[in-house]
């Protein structure tokens, strides 16, 4: 599972700057968490090839009502609840202030690792204004310059070096036991509270033949069961954050973005569920556009098709093109948990996208394609050369990915490499995955 790591820090000190210096979109997933009057940001990093997720704390605005030292708390104390590590951010050039000792006092009685970031130290890695956070008794400060991205990668190999497992052959992400579970489709089910997947999943339980359930008790519980549909193995992963309760699961909690966001990085396929009594909200798209993000395939099921009248359906209709329409290449479907209604489509579309997900291209086919693509039409001339388009590959899985050589591909539009993608879906009868084109121009 990728670890967690939460920014922590008081107002101005420079979370968001590093926020977004750590992720690599600016597009971070925001949780809009009912009560609270402040987001937390939720966003993926990578270093090398080791995976992390970030939580920042910032940007909530003083609030005279609730005052802002109990917002801050608040904020503070569940970030840090769902990391596995904290970064304490300070601003070098106030140095160390009254509320940093505060919060100081508050990490260190929660039992995280914790790692002092002096923010705004651009060019000076051995000031002598750096020892006074020594003081803090939280180890070696480290000088980092978020604006000016100084210090920081050496800032995150101290934090994930202290995650790498002593444990020897650990595996880190799902890949590794996939091979012994032979071929089971490590599905998510994503969605925000009661858009019905503890009644989904207790549903399938109930007809599939449950093939064995484990429950950790680590204070991240994680969920995994497994279970076979027409003797495909499926296990699924755990997202919502449900607990067994005698025979059947249900929800314990709110919305976590960070099971959300693991149980996704750590899926073949990821189910998103939406309510059609609530039409597709701002929080779906949030975590459609994660999951596009990701790079998983993914179904999409408009539950609760029973409880909603012809308006409604012709409403959620178009709000499924408006709202969800970066999600083209997802199916949609409408079923009911509760009346068990479309779950045999549903399963389909499941196995079609896994399988979409791990589809095979060889050289030869993928070159075949591509030329007779370009003979049905020709890639535009940019400025005085034509792009020419010589053979494919295939660059990976899951997301599929082709990758194409020739000459002056940095001239192909947008619009041709769609055209492209378009005519290997097509062939390959690829659904529910998305399809990644690389273009390789060989000088
Ligand atoms: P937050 O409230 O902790 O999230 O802080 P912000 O990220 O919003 O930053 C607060 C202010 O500090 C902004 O004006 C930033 O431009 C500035 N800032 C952030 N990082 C740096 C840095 O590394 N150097 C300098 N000089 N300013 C910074
Ligand atoms: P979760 O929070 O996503 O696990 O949602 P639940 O499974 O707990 O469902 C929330 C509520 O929606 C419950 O009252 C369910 O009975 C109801 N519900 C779930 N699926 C359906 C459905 O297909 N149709 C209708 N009408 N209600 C449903």
């Amino acid at each position: 599972m990728k670890p967690v790591i939460a920014l922590v820090g008081r107002p101005n000190v420079g979370k968001s700057t590093l926020f977004n210096r750590m992720t690599k979109s600016r597009d971070a997933i925001v949780a809009d968490f009912a009560g609270l009057t402040r987001d937390r940001h939720y966003g993926d990093g990578r270093l090398g090839d080791r995976e992390f997720i970030v939580i920042d704390t910032g940007g909530f605005e003083p609030d005279s009502s609730t005052g802002i030292v109990k917002e801050m708390a608040k904020q503070t104390r569940q970030a840090v609840a769902e990391a596995d590590a904290v970064i304490f951010v300070l601003d070098v050039r106030t140095g160390l202030a009254g509320q940093d000792q505060d919060i100081g006092r508050y990490l260190r009685q929660c039992n995280k690792r914790v790692f002092v970031a002096v923010n705004k130290a651009e060019g000076m890695s051995d000031s002598p204004l750096l020892a006074e956070f020594h003081e803090l008794g939280m180890g070696e400060p480290h000088p980092v310059s978020a604006a000016h991205g100084q210090g920081i990668r050496s800032l995150l190999e101290a934090v994930l070096d202290s995650f790498e497992a002593p444990v020897e052959g650990e595996a880190f992400e799902g890949e590794g036991a996939e091979e012994d579970e032979s071929k089971a489709i490590r599905l998510a089910v994503a969605g925000r509270p009661n858009v019905g997947k503890s009644t989904l999943i207790n549903t399938w339980l109930g007809e599939e033949r449950l093939v064995a359930f484990d429950m950790p008790g680590t204070t991240r519980d994680a969920i995994s069961v497994d279970f076979e549909r027409n003797g495909q193995k499926f296990k699924l992963i755990d997202t919502a954050g449900l607990r067994r309760k005698g025979k059947v699961f249900e929800a314990i909690e709110k919305f976590s973005v960070v099971k959300t966001l693991q149980a996704i990085a750590d899926a073949n396929v990821v189910l998103l569920l939406i309510d059609a009594t609530q039409g597709v909200t701002d929080q779906d798209a949030h975590i459609a556009g994660y999951i596009l993000d990701s790079g998983r395939a993914v179904v999409v099921a408009i539950n609760k098709w029973d409880a909603i009248d012809s308006y409604q359906r012709e409403t959620i209709e178009r709000q499924i093109l408006t709202r969800l329409g970066f999600l083209r290449f997802a199916p949609i479907l409408k079923i009911s948990a509760l009346k068990r209604q479309g779950l045999g489509p549903l399963w389909k579309a499941l196995a079609d996208a896994y399988s979409s997900a791990y589809r095979k291209m060889t050289t030869p086919v993928l070159t075949r394609l591509i030329q007779e693509a370009v003979q049905h039409q020709q890639p535009q001339r940019a400025g005085i050369s034509r792009p020419k388009l010589r053979y494919a590959h295939q660059g990976g899985m899951n997301p599929p990915i082709v990758v194409i050589h020739g000459n002056a591909l940095d001239g192909v539009s947008d619009v041709y490499k769609r055209y492209l993608e378009g005519r290997i879906r097509d062939h390959y009868k690829l659904v529910g995955t998305p399809l990644r084109i690389e273009l390789r121009s060989s000088k």
